[in-house]
């Protein structure tokens, strides 16, 4: 055991007690964990229905009390809760009545695909989330002695110097602001990791991708074990980049600013683990429960914000149902996270095209240009915007469109543009590959009418 790690056990009781509380946790028996997590999603609907104007109404309209909710499969006669809904009843409609001041600590979502939502966090929530980033960190086998990279596009340290101070003493992670990613600052951001022998890397996808695609050009390597990725994921051909440059495995979580740690990976880097003591979790196919390995919509409630509900909020991302882990965790699993909502192209054909599936064709091509977006539009018809390197020629276009039409069997017409620069999203700058203007609405019967 490190100095940091004794330090912690020795000066920091609470710390310590959250940490081994949050590995019990993971491995209480899974019916157990499901008493619990109904016993608490009943009281935080009938706390939000007796608090907050919003669900009030919401019940009134659908002709439901919290006494209709009886057991599990009667949350869905509760109606779903938009970005919308929160958007327009900020702040007074959905803030619970009787909060006390202190714990409400005002945010806002970065809004990746769209407006960003502003939103109450629960500061009495906070041990609830510190246990999860534990969980996190444990599958990974970060410790506090373990040097751990940061990069975000702000500089979350702290200015007050004492607390600066404070965490130096107690954790050994660096961070490096990507507020300008150009060439200086490349090399700058490479030296850092290359100074700290990171064991880990923290990242936002599409800025480790670029310090990724620097290094390759340079052909530098800097071996890690792992990058972490959040507040999203890379598809198939972008992670074998980052494995290249850093050596490493990569491991990703789930969750979201005004859903934090919903679901993780644990170190067999396989189905996502759901944090059912902290949320109530629905994947939602056609308005019903997806089925073992269908795409379904996420539809959360929020167990402990009780400065603003979120019963059976739909957050906007896809995930696949289903899906085991042999790890000894009792937490239920989902297959796969499959990304934003906003990015599933449903063509009229039902055929669903995914980020992944169109970087498979349409990333044969990478040579040949910087970057490229696919595009489903209102009219129904798919627009490939492409920023072409100088090798970029009418032949490849031709390529390129002969094999998007094959993927998507003819079925819509296609159009190539050629652009200098592909608009990115939110405040993590999330790259969308693929973005539908309609998208699918998966918790609604039919939805892919
Ligand atoms: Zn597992």
């Amino acid at each position: 055991m490190g100095v940091r790690t004794t330090a912690i056990r020795l000066l920091m009781p609470k710390k310590r007690m959250l940490m081994e509380e949050a590995l019990r946790e993971e491995r209480i028996p899974v019916e157990e964990l499901k008493k619990k997590q109904w016993e608490l999603t009943q009281k935080i609907i009938r706390h939000a229905y007796e608090n907050v104007p919003m669900y009030r109404e919401k019940f009134k309209q659908a002709g439901i009390t919290p006494e209709d909710i009886k057991k599990p499969e009667d949350m869905k006669k509760i109606p779903i809760t938009t970005k919308d809904d929160i958007r327009n009843g900020f702040p007074d409609k959905i803030l619970a009545e009787g909060t006390p001041p202190e714990a409400i600590e005002q945010k806002k979502s970065s809004g990746s695909t769209g407006r960003p939502t502003p939103y109450y966090a629960d500061t009495r929530s906070y041990d609830e989330e510190r246990k999860a980033i534990f969980r996190i960190q444990n599958a990974m086998g970060i410790s506090a002695d373990d040097s751990v990279v940061l990069i975000r596009n702000t500089n979350p340290e702290s200015k007050r110097p004492v607390r600066r101070m404070m965490k130096a003493l107690f954790s050994n992670t660096h961070f490096i602001s990507t507020k300008e990613m150009d060439l200086d600052n490349m090399n700058r951001y490479v030296n850092f990791i290359k100074k700290h022998k990171p064991k880990m890397i923290e990242s936002f996808p599409h800025q480790i991708l670029q310090v990724a695609k620097h290094m390759k050009e340079k052909g530098i390597r800097i071996p890690v074990e792992y990058v972490h990725l959040i507040g999203g994921n890379l598809n198939d051909k972008d992670r074998e980049i980052l494995k290249e440059v850093f050596d490493c495995k990569i491991y990703n979580h789930y969750g979201a600013g005004e859903c934090m740690h919903v679901a993780y990976q644990c170190e067999k880097l396989g189905p996502y683990h759901l944090e059912i003591g902290r949320y109530f979790v629905e994947v939602i196919r056609d308005g019903r429960d997806a089925k073992e390995g269908e795409l379904g919509e996420i539809i959360l409630t929020h167990l402990y914000n009780y400065a603003m509900p979120l019963i059976r909020y739909r957050i906007g991302d896809v995930a696949l149902a289903g899906g085991k882990c042999n790890c000894g965790r009792t937490y239920p699993v989902i297959k796969e996270i499959k990304g934003r909502t906003r990015q599933m192209i449903t063509l009229p054909t039902g055929v669903i095209l995914d980020p992944n599936r169109v970087g498979r064709t349409v990333g044969r091509f990478c040579m040949f240009f910087d970057d490229y977006q696919l595009a489903y539009r209102k009219d129904k018809t798919l627009i490939l915007r492409i920023i072409p390197k100088r090798e970029y020629s009418d032949e490849t276009e031709e390529k390129i469109l002969n094999a998007v039409r094959e993927l998507t069997k003819n079925s819509v017409p296609i159009i190539i543009k050629r652009v200098k620069k592909i608009d990115k999203y939110g405040g993590e700058d999330k790259r969308m590959e693929t973005l539908a203007e309609i998208p699918p609405d998966l918790t609604q019967a039919n939805s892919r009418a």
